[in-house]
C-alpha cells in the first residue's frame, strides 16, 4: 500500500499528516502545492505563470501541473511508492494519474467547513522547509520561528480570506467530485480528519493497512 493520495479540502490537515506517513513507509511526499510555491519562490518560468492563479485561490492550469508531476514520476524514488498531497484536484488531473500509474488507496479528509477556516486562518508557514504550524494548535516553540530551522514564519498570501473563501468554492466544484470517481474505482478510504493530530495519523494508519 505505497502509491497513495492524500485527498481532502484546504486546511484538512494533509500536509501536516503526509510528512510523518511518507516517512513511515519510505517514500517521497509528493505536494504540487509545496512544489508550485518553491517555483514563485525561485522566480522561475513556472512561478511566474502560477503565482497569479494561487494568490487568487483558483487553480493553476493543468498543463503546468502534468509538467510537474510527470517530471517528479519520471524520478527513480518513485519506484518504491509516493504520497501525492493536493493532486489530483479535478477530473482531467485524475484521469490523467490514472495513465501515469496505478494507485492503491485514496485517503479522504472530513472536516467540518468551520474547522477548516479556523486551521487557515491561523497556519503559519516556513518559507525555507515547508513546516506548517497553527499559532493555537501547534504553536511554534519560539514565537514566530520555525523549530526545525528558525526561520521566521510567513502567513500564505492565500491563506488570507478572500483567499481562502475562493479555494474553499474551487474545492466543492472540481475537487469534490472526486470522491466519486474514487469510490467507483474502490480505492477510497474515508478517514475523520478532527481531533489532534495523533488521533488523525492513528486513523490514517489503519486505514492504509
Ligand atoms: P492542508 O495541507 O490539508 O491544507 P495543513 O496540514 O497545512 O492542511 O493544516 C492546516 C492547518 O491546520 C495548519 O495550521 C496546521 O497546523 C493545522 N492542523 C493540522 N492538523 C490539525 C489537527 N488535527 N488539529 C488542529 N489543527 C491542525
Ligand atoms: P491547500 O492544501 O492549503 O489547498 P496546496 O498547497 O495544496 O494548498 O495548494 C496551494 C495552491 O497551489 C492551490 O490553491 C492552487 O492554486 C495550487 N495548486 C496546488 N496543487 C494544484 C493542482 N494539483 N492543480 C492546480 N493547482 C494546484
Amino acid at each position: 500500500m505505497k502509491r497513495i493520495v492524500f485527498l481532502g479540502p484546504p486546511g484538512a490537515g494533509k500536509g501536516t499528516q503526509a510528512a510523518g506517513v511518507a516517512r513511515e513507509l519510505g517514500i517521497p511526499h509528493l505536494s504540487t502545492g509545496d512544489i508550485l510555491r518553491a517555483a514563485v519562490a525561485s522566480g522561475s518560468p513556472l512561478g511566474q505563470e502560477a503565482d497569479g492563479y494561487m494568490r487568487a485561490g483558483k487553480l493553476v492550469p493543468d498543463e503546468l501541473i502534468f509538467k510537474i508531476v510527470g517530471e517528479r514520476l519520471a524520478r527513480p524514488d518513485t519506484r518504491s511508492g509516493f504520497l501525492f498531497d493536493g493532486f489530483p484536484r479535478n477530473l482531467a488531473q485524475a484521469e490523467t494519474l490514472e495513465r501515469l500509474t496505478p494507485i492503491d488507496r485514496v485517503i479522504s479528509f472530513e472536516v467540518e467547513p468551520e474547522e477548516l477556516v479556523r486551521r487557515l486562518s491561523e497556519r503559519r508557514t516556513c518559507p525555507k522547509c515547508q513546516a506548517t504550524y497553527h499559532l493555537t494548535f501547534q504553536p511554534p516553540k519560539a514565537a514566530g520561528k520555525c523549530d526545525r530551522d528558525g526561520t521566521a514564519l510567513l502567513q500564505r498570501p492565500d491563506d488570507r480570506p478572500e483567499a481562502v473563501a475562493e479555494r474553499l468554492r474551487v474545492y466543492a466544484k472540481q475537487t469534490a467530485p472526486l470522491l466519486d470517481f474514487y469510490r467507483q474505482r474502490k480505492l477510497l478510504a474515508p478517514v475523520n480528519g478532527s481531533g489532534t493530530p495523533e488521533a488523525v495519523a492513528k486513523r490514517i494508519r489503519d486505514a492504509l493497512r
